[in-house]
Parts: C-alpha cells; structure tokens; sequence
C-alpha cells in the first residue's frame, strides 16, 4: 500500500475568520478556541496580526503563551514595525512561533492599491521575508491576490521569498475568483517553474465568494500542496474562507482519490464548530456541509428505509466520525462537587481558570434548580458570558415586560457607577419596547440592524441567545446576550452593545 501524503492544516479562524462582520471575539473567547483547536490537531493556529490593535496583539501573545504543542501564527505586513510588533507577541510561542508576512502581487493590486512595480514588489518581497528571518526561524510568506497575478510573475515572487528563507509559500485566492481546473493548473506550472518549491511547504489559502473554496482546495491538494488554510465552519470576510471541515472530510472520505491525510482529529470536529458558532455568533446554517444540525438527518422515506437496513445506502461518512451525537446531557446534577464538574468542563475540552471554573459552577447550580436537563451547549452559553470582555458600563438591575391585548410595555431599571437609572416605554412588541425603554434610561438611541433570537439546545426551557448588530450614529456594534427568558436575554445583548458603543466612544480598550 503506498503511504498516504501528509496534509499540513493551517487554521485561521481567529484571524480571517473574525475579520467577518460580527464575529468579533474578546481575547478570553480567542484562547478558548485556540485550547479547543490544539485539541482538533491543527498545524499550526493564526491567532491574529498583532500590528492591526492592541488587542489583536495581547490575543496573539495570550495565546502563544498558552497553547503547549501547535505552532502559532502571526500576521504581518512587509514592515519592519509590523515584524518587530509580530516577533514581541510571539515570542511566548519559542520555537513554535511562525512569522506570516505577506505582499500584493496581482497587477490591480500593484497599480490601484500599492502604487508599485513589478520590480517594487520583488524587493519588497525580499526584504520583507529577510527582515522576518532576523526574528523567526519559520517565515511564510503569502502572495495576496495570486490567482489574479501573472503566473510567470507569481513564480518570480516564489523564487524571491524562498531564496530569502521563507519556508512556506502560500498562494492566497483572496477574492475567491479562481475555479478547480484553472487552480490545479496554476499550481502545477508553479511548481514546474520553481522547483525549488519541491523542498518548501506549498500552501493554498481559499475564499468562498463563488462557492468553490473547497473544491479549489482539492484541486490544489491533487496538484502538489502540501497545505492548506481554512476556518472553522468557512466564517470570513463576505462569502468566507474555505471550511476546515469540509475539506478534512473530503480527505478523509476519498482517501481512495486523494491519498492524503491530515492530523485532524475528526471527532472533534462537531465540537469544535458548536464551540465557535456559539462564542462567535455566527449560526451554522441547518444544511451546512459536515457540521450542519441536517448533515445527517435523513427525512425522505425511501432513504430511511435504506438506511435502516444498511447506513452505507444513503451515508457516506458515520456521524460518529465527526463526534456528532445527541446533545450531550450533564450527568452532574446539584449535589455534584466541584472537582466533578471541573472534571466534565476539562471533557469538553475546556481548560479554565480556577475563578472561571467557580463563577461557572455558581451559575450551572443556579441554572439546575431552573432547568429539568443542563446540555453541554448550555454550559458553553453560560461561560461565554463569564469570557465576554464587554465593559460593564451599564448593568441591568431590573426588568418587567407586559404583552398581551395592545401595545406592549416594558419598565427597566439599569445601574451605572452605582446610581440607578429608570427608564419606561411601550412599543408594538416586548422588543421594541424594551429597547425603547433602554433608551430612556440612557439617552442614548441606536437602530438595531440585525436580531436573531436561537434556542442554545432543545426543549421549551432552552436557554435563549439574541444576537444583535445595532447602529449608534456612525458605528456598527455586534454583541450577545443570555438568558432563560427570551425578552431579557435581548435585553442583556442591547445592553452588551451600548456598553461596547460607549467604552469605545470614551476611548477605553473597546472592541
Ligand atoms: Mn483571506
């Protein structure tokens, strides 16, 4: 049997991934999914571009310091200040830390936006990938926009950063416009023209706008990449990056056509995706590819039938492999010592400190006494809110919500530095007059873009999660909110945005 190629899984979900409008994730959030993606088996973590703001730099340091065995990765532009920044939050990774710097090569690229030269770039390229070397032993350098470059210039470029040191070459389809055929074919001519590729990592990075990022991935991986790059459930900028998942089970499942694998840890797909949907917000869609809830609900009769006699008549993959099962039931109950339920959160993948382990267990006894099962998800709901960093500008002390016959009414109480502030309103719906009411109370008014109200598990007493993006003046602000009661859990998600509109417009850390 011929030994299988070894895939390398570059994971930039808290890098490309949050730069998606909303999935904006506190540095507390970030670590936990950088935990739970060692915990999956990636290659290497992108854990953010430390000179893009400071709290971009403290999650990269954060998490360089805190994940024990998988390299980790930080942007950079070709810039001596970007890579000095880069090297300072890194540095906790040691040998694990990679450098990711990259430069514009296509021609619109060059022309409307860098204003440089082919022969620009090519020094850029050089001096940024040498500059990078004085700090790291391992520098990728990525090409953006190379599927829209002239290919004999895209090999110039790949010719360039290798001969200065980077030992992975990424070809980034940044705008998602290549398709599998012309993709394969781009990377096959690649290699050819700089065979020095051969003893270098060859990586892909694919983007999602015309629905082809893992089929382009493929194509790749059958032309010669020995890695590539993706998110958790495809987030990203506009249509998203290529998902994780899709194209690990795509190996996986057609080990026969590719003859690949990957270190990906399958079973600990379905968790991972519950884990970043949930602390970034952004829900799977129900007929998502691997990880969606109908991945593998079988509705028709006919396939039911099948698949009750054998599963392989309508199932090309078991839900067992990707660590899909029934939601998972806490056998701990209100008596359960601590050690126990620190025992459970340490299964699930989750490794907390002492204070959150404590605040968390407080508020699971408090949930058990109101709730006949506590799922795992609903665990995960509850420690988002402990991770959030949302400044706690104003707190909601108080909240009572009539709807019924007419118009509905709402009265909140909010409490600020320890003075209370009332405020009262109806509206056409408990929403609307909740949020009416907060702006009572605040003087300060902001349009709600966006709302999505979802049920964290099954069952009529379900914890609810609202989602919101609302608009203050001039600025979008995406926030959650918690609660056994739908109305409050809005009410706490507004909360939460006004707080982050607020410490960011009186200059605190903000978002
Ligand atoms: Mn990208």
């Amino acid at each position: 049997m011929k030994r299988k190629r070894q895939i390398s899984v570059f994971d930039t979900t808290l890098r490309d991934g949050e730069q998606c409008p909303g999935a904006s994730l506190g540095v507390p959030e970030k670590v936990q999914i950088a935990r739970q993606l060692e915990k999956l088996g990636v290659d290497v973590i992108e854990a953010g571009f430390p000179a893009g703001s400071p709290a971009d730099f403290a999650a990269v340091q954060r998490i360089a310091g805190d994940v024990r065995r998988t390299r980790v990765a930080g942007l950079a532009r070709c810039l001596e200040d970007d890579i000095i920044l880069a090297a300072d939050a890194l540095a906790p990774a040691g040998k694990r830390a990679r450098l990711h710097v990259f430069l514009a090569t296509s021609p619109i690229h060059r022309e409307r936006k860098l204003g440089m030269s082919r022969r620009d770039v090519l020094r850029s390229v050089a001096a940024g990938v040498r500059m990078a070397r004085r700090y790291f032993e391992d520098v990728q350098f990525s090409a953006e926009d190379a599927t829209r470059t002239e290919p004999a210039f895209l090999a110039e470029v790949a010719r360039a950063a290798l001969g200065e040191g980077a030992s992975t070459f990424n070809v980034p389809d940044t705008v998602g416009y290549t398709v599998p055929e012309e993709f394969a074919r781009l990377l096959a001519g690649l290699r050819e023209a700089v065979p020095e590729l051969d003893r270098a990592a060859l990586h892909v990075h694919c983007h999602n706008d015309l629905g082809l990022a893992a089929a382009n991935t493929l194509a790749a991986i059958g032309a010669g990449a020995t890695g590539f790059e993706a998110t958790v459930n495809g987030i990203g900028e506009r249509a998203g990056n290529c998902a994780l998942e899709e194209v690990v089970m795509a190996l996986h499942t057609r080990s026969d056509r590719y003859g690949a694998q990957t270190r990906i840890q399958t079973r600990e797909l379905a968790a991972t995706s519950r884990l970043v949907s949930h602390l970034t917000g952004m829900m799977v869609p129900r007929n998502k590819a691997i990880v969606g809830a109908n991945a593998f609900a079988h509705e028709a009769g006919i396939h039911q039938d099948g698949v009750l006699k054998d599963r392989r008549t309508y199932e090309i993959m078991r839900p067992a492999d990707i660590g899909v099962a029934e939601p998972e039931e806490l056998v701990l109950g209100r008596h359960s010592g601590r050690a126990g339920f620190a025992a459970h959160l340490r299964g699930m993948g989750l490794r907390l400190e002492a204070a959150h382990v404590k605040s968390l267990y407080e508020a699971f006894i408090d949930l058990a006494d109101r709730k006949t099962v506590v799922y795992d998800d609903d665990l995960v709901s509850l420690l988002r809110e402990r991770l959030s960093d949302v400044p706690a500008v104003y707190t909601l002390a108080g909240l009572r919500v009539e709807t019924g016959s007419g118009r509905a009414k709402a009265r909140v109480r909010l409490e600020r530095e320890g003075r209370t502030h009332a405020g009262a309103a109806t509206g056409e719906g408990p929403v609307e007059a909740v949020l009416t009411a907060i702006g009572e109370a605040t003087g300060v008014r902001g349009e709600l873009l966006s709302f999505v109200l979802q049920a964290v598990t099954r069952g009529g007493d379900a914890i609810g999660e609202a989602s919101v993006q609302v608009r203050f003046g001039g600025r979008t602000v995406s926030a959650k909110g918690s609660d056994l009661d739908i109305v409050r859990a809005t009410a706490k998600a507004y909360l939460n945005a006004l707080n982050r509109h607020l410490c960011a417009a009186e200059g605190g850390a903000g978002v």
